[in-house]
């Protein structure tokens, strides 16, 4: 097999996160799920490094991630934050994305359909990213990946290596921190797979299906065009700035 160069795997990773700017820019106008595209503020993609070996999935944005157009930046993303810490990482060294990519209304649970209209963004970002180890945050995201329903309690801290489309990854399901955030047991445990998580990462990728399907994906088809006006402008703070300052903030997050 031909060597490749610290170049051309650069390259690659350039060119991965640029089509992973185009499935956000598709994501940014997604209408499939009417009620959420009409209550959201934002659409929350995911943030951190376009690159990383190890990428968190949770649920869905909460009040906060949809005012700031980035996941996990309330309480729970604040204990993320520290036991990424503990861990000696940094959320810029991760990707953090979510199975929704738009707040469910007073922050009820994700809906069956609300979940299949929006998996193919969590799938695009998976085979862009290429991580080697990906954390499901509770059940949502762990059900999601596994295709099963199997809840995290008898899940959490067992790895398994996982085929996602084209790539295949060591899938850890985990605790979601918003519930280890009142339940001093479950932080234990949360603490106690995160502890895990190095030697996992030392492991590298799983064994990949044949080259040819790792391709880089072609573009999600376009969604139709969907004027946001308010939207944009309050992420500019003006009008006449709005459209641009909204992709320079949110392409800006990876
Ligand atoms: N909970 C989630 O699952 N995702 C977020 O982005 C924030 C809280």
């Amino acid at each position: 097999m031909p060597a490749v160069s610290a170049q051309q795997r650069e390259q690659s990773a350039s060119q991965r996160r640029e089509a992973l700017k185009e499935v956000f820019a598709q994501a940014r106008g997604c209408v499939r799920c009417p009620e959420l595209a009409a209550t959201r503020k934002t659409v929350v993609f995911g943030a951190g490094n376009a690159d990383a070996e190890l990428m968190f999935v949770g649920e869905a944005p909460g009040a906060s991630e949809d005012e700031q157009g980035v996941p996990f930046v309330g309480r729970a993303g604040k204990l993320l934050e520290k036991l990424l810490e503990e861990i000696g990482l940094s959320r810029t060294q991760v990707f953090i994305a979510n199975v929704l990519k738009c707040r469910p209304p007073g922050n009820r649970d994700p809906l069956p359909v609300e979940i299949e209209n929006c998996q193919e963004y969590l799938l695009k970002q998976v085979e862009l990213i290429q991580p080697s180890v990906i954390c499901t945050l509770g059940n949502f995201s762990t059900k999601l990946l596994r295709g099963d329903p199997t809840g995290i309690t008898r899940l959490h801290g067992q790895p398994e290596v996982l085929t996602l489309g084209a790539r295949s990854v060591r899938l850890y399901p985990i605790y979601h921190p918003a519930a280890a955030l009142y339940t001093p047991r479950m932080l234990e445990t949360l603490r106690e797979d995160f502890a895990r998580l190095p030697d996992l990462l030392t492991l590298g990728a799983p064994q990949q299906p044949s080259p040819q399907v790792r391709e880089i994906p072609e573009p999600l088809p376009p969604e139709p065009p969907r004027p946001d006006p308010q939207t944009a402008e309050r992420q500019a703070g003006g009008p006449e700035e709005a459209e641009q300052s909204a992709e320079v903030d949110q392409l800006g997050l990876f």
